[in-house]
Formats: C-alpha cells, structure tokens, sequence
C-alpha cells in the first residue's frame, strides 16, 4: 500500500462509486444498498500437506449483490488474499456485469495461499475442501453463485470444483453451469482462456478509432504503431500483448515480478514467455535492455500502458511519473483514486477494469448458457450456413460467369464454429459497451474521467433493477 493511501481496496472502489453517485438521481438509501456487500462467508479449514504436517487454510466467499442470480465471479489463489480484497473485488463484479449487459449479481473468493508453494496433489486437495465448503453453505450452483478463474488459479482448478460439486450433487443436470473457465472437455466454452486478454484489446481498439478522444490526447486514430507496455505476463497480460500486436500496434516492454524488458523494435509476446519458462526470468532476453526495477516499466513513455496483474500498482505515489497518454487496466483495481485525480489533472485517459476486463466474464456467460443448454454453439446451424453460402455463391458465379478465387471461396462458405461466435459475442459486447460510456461522458461533460462514467452507468442499471424488482418502488 502506497505511503499516501489511507484508504483499503473496498474503500477505495466505495469513494469511486462515491464520486458517481452525485451524477445520478438514485435515492441516498438504494444507493448505500448497492454499496454493501451483500454475503461475507470466511471459512478455516485443515489440509494435510505432503509432508504430514496439518495447515489451517484461510478462504472467502463474498456475494456482493443478489438483485440478478447467479452472482458471478473469479476465485483467486494469492497470499495476500484478506476479506477487504475479496469485498472489493466481488464489488466490482456487479459493476463490470451491469455495463457488459450480464445477467449475473457480483461475487468473488480467495484463498489465502501462494500456490507456487503446494504440490498439485496439495492444490486439489485445497480447492475441492474449499468446494465442499461452498456446497455445505449453498454457496455455490448454476443459479446461486457461479465461480471462475482469476489470479493463480485456471482451467485445471475449475475442473477439480466442477468435479467436486458433480459428486456431492448427484442428478443435478445442470451441475456444470456451477463453474465456469472449465476445460473444454470439461464443459468449458472455446475463446475463453483468452477473453480477458482480447476484451481489453477490443475495448482499447474502439477507443482509438474515436477521433475526438484521439485528437484530446494528441494521437493518430487507430492502433497501427501504437506503442505498448504490458505489466503481467500471466494469462490476461499474455493475450492482451498478443493481441496487440497482431492487430498493429507495437509492444514495446513487458514486465514481471523479477524485472522488465524493453525492445524499441517490438518484443513477441510468445518468445519472452518461453525465454521465462527456460531460463526463470523475463530477464535477459536477447535484444532487449533489462530494467532495474519491474516497476519501471509503468513509467516509460509510450502511447498505452496495460496493467495486467494485481491492484494498487499505481497509486499517489508513482502516478505523476507516467508518461503513457492511455491506460488500459487489464487487472482489478491497479490505480487507486489518487492516480485518478494525478491523470485527470495530467490529460491521461485511463480506461478503467469494471468494463475494459470484462471479457472474462462475458465469455463466462457464454460457458454458462453453453452448459444449460446442453449444446456447442455453432452445432446446430454451421453446417447449415455453409451450404446456403456455398449455394449463393455458385448462383453469384453462374449469372456473373466469373469464379471467385480460393482464399475468398474458404471465407466467404465458411459457418461459424463456437469460437468465432464467442469471439463476435465478444467483440460486439465490449463495442457497445465502450459506446455507452463514452455517450454517458459526453452528456454530461462534469463527470470529471472515464471510470466516473463507467459508475454512472453501473449504478443506473443495477439500480432499475432493484427498482423493477419492486424492492424500491
Ligand atoms: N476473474 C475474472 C474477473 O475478474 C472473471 C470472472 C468470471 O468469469 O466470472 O472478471
């Protein structure tokens, strides 16, 4: 926590809210109901380690809002888990589904463990204890609360909870709606293992290719030679820089724990990962210059800085040293509201987590309608779509007499499999999103920055939700 920052993480998301509010015409106690957290389940539990001794594992469960079923949200596995991490983050849930158009209220968990620090066998003992305690509650199910992979856990621990539940609810048809990120095989969606990462591009994407937010900041429309620092190679960070890149736009550092790497020229996201894997550290990577510090890297000059691991890595502190005139944040949470302040004053546009990373839990949604229905998207109608493609086209050829070639040929016959569907929900998704927002800022010219107006937004869905539950006439 930053020397100036008197304030906790769920505090912090409180006073952001805060700031919205005043630009909305909610009723002060509808709005605190909003706020609060609606369940807070702390749990301690024994696991026998490999060794013989017994640890006391910490977990959570937090349900911040209940006005849409399920609550959804990530499950993270980090030693600096506490139940004001968790009461934030489950906070920020509700935020992100109401302006993605999710149907789902906030939630989040975390166990407080480094799982670099337990064997495999440790680390599937743990997370089906922790499902099992879910169970035991009624804190978990296709409609109460439907949890996902966030930092330090993925696929495989989503399969080991999906799993567990299965078993301890025999007959349940719709068990695996209870978790999603699950391997494909396990019932998971394709597209998913890198939603985040192509969200936050799509997301960034459409606000470059807006010409009156380019010309405030002084930069050409689009991506193309944009410069990039990614902060996180983990899995958001990996397909964000990805992303990036194909799209054309130039990553230009990356960062890690152990330091961070800069390359005028452009770094391949994939060449630095496997540099890691082989050598332990991002550092040293042929070509380019190593950094001193892995916090540097927030402070290069570049176009668009991409936070992509954990909260509070800009803050009071570092703030007025940025120099990127876009901050796209990728993580939850990364710049406290005295780095708002410092961009607002600095013309920097930060485009906030609760909908620039909700790619992740956009193409959950798509996993969980994938699991009640009980179909792959794409099964029922690609087959169907390329025959009638295939149809037009010849009858295109026979009246003109001329032959479109092969490349084109594939296109344009092709039916969408589940992957280029999830991708288009995806793309649409953060498109429309980013829209809204930027209507509501230009409405009303006083909301001082971006995540001011993603707020405004948040709060206004979930608040006619309420209303039109009738739990506010
Ligand atoms: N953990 C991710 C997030 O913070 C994904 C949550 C989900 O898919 O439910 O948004």
């Amino acid at each position: 926590m930053s020397s100036n920052q008197h304030y906790s993480f769920f505090q912090s998301v409180e006073k952001s809210f805060d700031k919205a509010a005043k630009f909305t015409k909610w009723d002060l106690g509808l709005l605190e109901q909003i706020k609060a957290c609606n369940s807070v389940y702390q749990m301690r539990f024994p696991v026998k380690l490999d060794n013989g001794n017994i640890e006391v594992i910490e977990a959570y469960r937090v349900q911040h809002s209940q006005h849409k079923s399920p609550c959804k949200g990530g499950i993270r596995f980090s030693d600096e888990v506490n139940q004001d991490e968790v009461m934030a983050l489950a906070s920020l849930m509700t935020y992100k589904c109401a302006i993605v158009n999710v149907p789902f209220g906030g939630g989040k968990g975390g166990i407080k463990i480094n799982p670099r620090n337990y064997s495999t066998y440790e680390l599937e003992k743990i997370t089906r204890r922790y499902t099992a305690e879910l169970v035991k509650k009624n804190f978990i199910g296709p409609g109460i609360d439907v949890p996902a992979p966030d930092y330090g856990t993925g696929p495989r621990e989503m399969a080991w909870i999906v799993d567990t539940y299965a078993s301890l609810k025999p007959g349940e048809i719709d068990a695996a709606g209870c978790v999603t990120g699950k391997p494909v095989t396990q019932g998971g969606v394709r597209g998913r293992t890198e939603a985040t990462g192509l969200g936050v591009f799509f997301g960034i994407r459409e606000v470059c290719n807006m010409p009156d937010v380019m010309q405030k900041l002084g930069l050409k429309v689009g991506l193309q030679g944009k410069t990039v620092v990614v902060q996180g190679l983990g899995n958001v960070g990996y397909h964000s820089a990805k992303f990036f890149r194909e799209g054309g736009a130039k990553v230009v550092a990356l960062a890690e724990f152990e330091g961070a790497i800069y390359c005028e020229e452009g770094l391949n996201e994939d060449e630095v990962f496997q540099h890691r894997k082989k050598t332990g550290s991002i550092l040293n990577f042929p070509g380019a210059k190593n950094l001193a510090k892995n916090t540097d890297a927030l402070e290069l000059a570049c176009d668009i800085l991409i936070p992509a691991a954990l909260e509070n890595v800009i803050n009071g502190d570092n703030a007025p040293n940025v120099k990127a005139k876009i901050i796209g944040e990728a993580a939850n949470g990364p710049c406290t509201p005295e780095a708002d302040e410092i961009f607002s004053k600095n013309g920097i546009l930060c485009v906030p987590d609760m909908y620039l990373n909700a790619g992740g839990v956009t193409v959950s949604y798509f996993e969980w309608l994938k699991n009640l229905s009980h179909v792959r998207y794409g099964r029922m109608e690609k087959r169907f779509t390329e025959n009638l493609n295939t149809h037009i086209l010849g009858q295109i050829e026979e009246l003109t007499g001329k032959r479109v070639d092969d490349i084109e040929r594939k296109f344009i016959m092709h039916g969408p499999d589940e992957q280029d569907l999830v991708h288009s929900g995806l793309e649409e998704t953060m498109i429309a999103a980013t829209r809204e927002i930027m209507d509501i800022w230009k409405e009303n010219p006083s909301i001082p920055d971006m995540r001011t107006a993603a707020y405004v937004s948040a709060i206004n869905k979930v608040a006619t939700s309420y209303v039109e539950l009738g739990i506010f006439p």
